[in-house]
């Protein structure tokens, strides 16, 4: 819808149909930006304060859902109803991501190892694309408050490192939130762009140069290494860590402040209100630390101190690994430190003053970091959006795709088609054949990574061609090609050339959404939240009686000589029905026999209790 905005001061008529606004979709926070007269602004809050959105978002009690600052404080109050990171949970299974359940306060659904991992809010299951649309929804309530209008069109930001899946699921999160997402922007390039390096305007040099980005956020860490000439952007190789950021600097303090305060580090997952008050506690001494050199303060009435030299101590390891992927980086890049003309800064984490000693010093050079690093992503997304609206016509952008695509053949062996690194957008093809006379179907499924069997890559999609003419073995050619747009996005094709039988097929990622899929998508996740209670209230059933079945046959064997034979044969017989109801399928029945037990052996439980005590009580003194 296209919306006309009337300046009643100069009487003129301004369309605002074409503003593109720039996302950074961060971990931690995330921010919108657009081009204000020529200029890129983020756009701040309703008090004009911060234009930072946290990235969190808390479920009411009277449902509603509530995103940015007042659902951060709720981190406290209401840890189990409180979403924060979902960046680190876009387009992973559960798999992916188990090592870090005692990371997040709220649940992750483990029912299916196999599928996209979710999260459980109340009695409702939520995709990390639908959590991050309500992110994104906040941001797209405060650009059209901004600018009085409706706004639809945008460009989301994306850590460098991320692979297919994770750029589906942002791009679906966008969509899911109502904007039209017409590119997936690399952040360390959106950040060089709000620099305004390479631009023929700004940056006159006209020379070649090679930019080092450091992006060191919340919670991941990204290095990438550009070359820009004549105004086009090459990614010449990325690095990072993905669970490496501010977060693991606020961790390591809350260790150390346990470690001082003699706690055990199990408080943080027994008691989550006291875990989320030390966690952002240590954030706002390690913020102060940025400036200050001593933080002090209250912990339910006991003092906190940390000093910068204490700090950097407890980060050095941290920072050394950041220095380990810049290093990686370089080694893709076939560069040396000395051969980086520039170091851009982004990132909040980039504040720290350790942080910049150690970066300036590896590459021998002062750093750039005068623009405000919680805003140079969005920045220099709004910059883009700027170039795709075609304002910008001397800037182009080409980049790289982080990890290699290929398909199975033989063996499960992992048959590249893109290697790691190609610029895109790229089209790239092979040829295959058929290994059996007559063969009429051929399986295609298509993997990314680095390693050479597929199963220890990422599966994102498979598809069979069907109907190719019965022909002796090695005949067919079918011709693959893979198309990877601007975007990052791919599309895979399949054809058999000698029979002219034309077959193609796109698909999507196993973690894509199709365009109807997306509508449904509510709708069906409030339906599967049912059947994925069901499974799970079975296996937490099962769980139960199997322990109870160990502790009854232990407290049989224990206490033969208190037992009647009547009470042995019935404890026997409880058992056995537990044991079979636990290997069926119907957890009501599970625990009923585990109540029907219970209720059995409680009279029986306190007699032996009673017994125990009389005896440890037997010749001591009262
Ligand atoms: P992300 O890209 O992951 O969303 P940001 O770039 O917004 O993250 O950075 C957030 C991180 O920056 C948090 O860990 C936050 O504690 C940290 N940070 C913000 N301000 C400062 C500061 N003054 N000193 C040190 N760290 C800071
Ligand atoms: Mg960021």
């Amino acid at each position: 819808m296209a919306t006309i905005a009337i300046n009643l001061k100069e009487g003129t008529i301004e369309s605002t149909q074409d503003v593109i606004v720039g996302i950074d979709l961060g971990t931690t926070n995330s921010l919108v930006a657009y081009m204000k007269e020529g200029r890129p602004v983020c756009v701040k809050d309703s008090n004009g304060q911060s234009a930072l959105v946290p990235s969190v978002v808390h479920f009411a009690e009277n449902e509603e859902i509530i995103v940015g600052d007042a659902a951060k404080k709720k981190l406290i109050s209401d840890p189990g109803n409180t979403i924060y990171s979902v960046k680190r949970l876009m387009g992973k299974s559960f798999r992916d991501v188990q090592n870090l359940e005692g990371f997040f306060g709220y649940r992750i659904l483990d029912d299916d190892t196999e599928s996209l991992v979710k999260v459980r809010v109340k009695d409702r299951f939520y995709t990390p694309i639908e959590l991050s649309a309500c992110i994104l929804r906040e941001l797209k309530t405060r650009i059209e408050q901004e600018l009085k209008a409706s706004v639809s069109k945008a460009v989301i930001t994306v850590p460098a490192y991320f692979n297919d899946n994770q750029r589906q699921a942002t791009r679906d999160a966008g969509k899911l939130a109502g904007f039209d997402v017409l590119r997936i922007v690399n952040e360390p390039t959106a950040a060089a762009l709000a620099y305004g390096i390479g631009n023929p305007q700004q940056d006159n040099s006209g020379e070649p140069e090679t930019i080092a980005v450091y992006d060191l956020g919340g919670g991941t860490f990204d290095i990438s290494m550009l070359k820009i000439e004549n105004g086009v952007f090459e990614v010449l190789a990325t690095n990072g860590d993905t669970f490496l950021g501010g977060d693991d600097f606020d961790q390591a303090i809350v260790s150390f402040w346990l470690k001082q305060l003699n706690i055990e580090m199990k408080i943080l997952t027994e008691e989550k209100d006291f875990g989320q008050k030390i966690r952002l506690l240590a954030e706002s001494a390690k913020k102060a630390l940025s400036t200050a050199e001593v933080f002090e303060d209250d912990l339910n009435g006991k003092t906190v101190r940390l000093t910068r030299r204490e700090l950097d101590t407890l980060i050095t390891p941290l920072v050394e690994r950041t220095l380990d992927c810049c290093k990686n980086a370089l080694r893709d890049a076939q560069l040396t430190p000395n051969q980086i003309d520039k170091v851009v800064m982004v990132g909040g984490s980039t504040r720290v003053p350790l942080v910049i000693n150690t970066v300036s010093g590896f590459f021998g050079r002062p750093v750039f970091n005068n623009l405000d690093p919680d805003e140079v992503v969005a920045l220099g997304a709004s910059i883009q959006a700027d170039i795709l609206a075609g304002n910008q016509k001397d800037l182009l952008l080409l980049d790289v795709t982080p990890l290699s695509l290929g398909i199975e053949t033989i063996g499960g062996l992992m048959d590249v088609i893109i290697p790691r690194n190609s610029k895109i957008p790229i089209r790239a093809g092979r040829q295959y054949t058929t290994s059996v006379d007559g063969q009429k179907n051929l399986k295609i499924s298509v993997f990314q990574g680095e390693r050479d069997l597929v199963e220890h890559n990422r599966k994102l999609g498979e598809f069979i061609l069907q109907g190719i003419p019965p022909m002796p073995a090695g005949l067919p050619k079918i011709d693959i090609q893979f198309i990877l747009n601007a975007d990052g996005i791919l599309t895979v094709r399949a054809r058999e050339l000698r029979s002219n039988l034309e077959q193609e097929i796109d698909i999507r990622p196993t973690y894509g959404i199709s365009e109807e899929e997306m509508g449904l998508m509510l709708l069906e996740s409030i339906r599967n939240a049912q059947a994925d209670m069901q499974i799970r209230g079975l296996l937490e059933a099962r769980n139960e009686a199997n322990n109870i079945l160990l502790g009854g046959e232990k407290f049989l064997s224990q206490n033969t000589q208190i037992l009647d034979e009547t009470e042995k044969t019935t404890i026997n017989a409880l058992l056995n029905t537990l044991r079979e109801a636990a290997s069926g399928q119907d957890k009501d029945i599970i625990h009923g026999a585990i109540d029907d037990l219970n209720t059995y052996t409680m009279p029986i439980a306190h007699r032996a209790m009673d017994i125990t005590i009389r005896e440890v009580m037997k010749g001591k003194k009262v």
